[in-house]
């Protein structure tokens, strides 16, 4: 089941207009929240970075947060899994197409919900490969655009080289995956690229940062260079529905020993630990 304007129905029976702006233009933007045993996971801080995004493309929230909070409970009831990955689109809506924003706008609202598959047991014991590649995006990467062409091209050049994502370099610096954050480890120390405008304020990156403070786990936010990234210790990356994944080969040369290492090993146990919690809260 899925919501399109107003109604709930069956994903066969959603239609979308030829002349929407998020498929003429990709003008829309979108969140992708992790529901475990039917909640939602840091919703919050997702509705906040909708509404950031939103700002950031000069579109109305169509919404209240109460009322998203309502449309993506009811969403979770109406689909079978006790996990779920919950996706949302906004986009500036249909109109002849043209440029400039329309005089006048009815958002379409899109809300569908897909298993959540989290790594498996395999990835978290082994970790994944990754590849390095130019960051060619636009420099409003804070942006949680649909316009994702970039995003697709280099997690494509992953796939083809039989890795799981693609890491970004801009000026020689990390900034992100494609599809993730992206943390160092070095000399023991997670080093995190600062939020800026070149990268997107994933919702999971601030929870593994929060983690780290609260458990006294050293960490520096600050550029890492190409150079530091080939002589890291471990490389993980982060996200909604990856959680925290080891990167265990760069470019076909092993990260470090090779394994997914001791400082992973602790976040991944307070992650889960975290999660856990929140869950015992919520049903208490
Ligand atoms: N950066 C990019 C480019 C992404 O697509 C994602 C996943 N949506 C992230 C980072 C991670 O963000 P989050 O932890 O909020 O899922």
């Amino acid at each position: 089941m899925i919501y399109l304007n107003g109604e709930f129905m069956p994903i066969e029976k959603a239609f979308i207009p030829g002349l929407d702006r998020g498929f003429i233009f990709g003008d829309g933007v979108y969140e992708v929240i992790p529901v475990y045993s039917r909640l939602p996971f840091r919703l919050g801080g997702h509705l906040e970075r909708l509404q950031a995004s939103l700002d950031s493309i000069r579109l109305h929230n169509p919404h209240a947060e109460d009322k998203w909070r309502q449309l993506i409970g009811r969403l979770i009831e109406l689909n079978e899994p006790e996990d779920q990955s919950l996706y949302l689109q906004v986009t500036r809506g249909v109109a002849r197409r043209d440029h400039a924003f329309p005089a006048t706008t009815t958002p379409t609202v899109f809300l569908m919900s897909n298993p959540l598959l989290p790594p498996t047991a395999n990835q978290i014991e082994n970790g994944v490969g990754a590849i390095t590649a130019p960051d060619n995006r636009w420099l409003r990467c804070d942006v949680k655009s649909t316009a994702l062409l970039p995003n697709v091209l280099l997690r494509q050049l992953a796939i083809d080289a039989g890795c799981a994502e693609t890491l970004l370099l801009r000026d020689g610096q990390l900034t992100e995956g494609a599809a993730s954050n992206a943390f160092v480890v070095s000399n023991g120390i997670i080093l995190a690229p600062p939020k800026s405008n070149l990268m997107l304020p994933g919702i999971t990156y601030d929870l593994v940062l929060e983690l780290a403070e609260a458990n006294d786990v050293a960490y520096e936010v600050r550029n890492i260079t190409e150079t530091e990234m080939a002589k890291a210790d471990e490389i993980w990356i982060t996200s909604s529905s990856r959680e925290i994944l080891p990167i265990t080969t760069l470019n076909g040369k092993p990260v470090g020993g090779g394994r997914p290492g001791p400082v992973f090993q602790r976040m991944h146990g307070l992650y889960q630990e975290y999660k856990a919690q929140v869950m015992r809260a919520a049903t208490a």
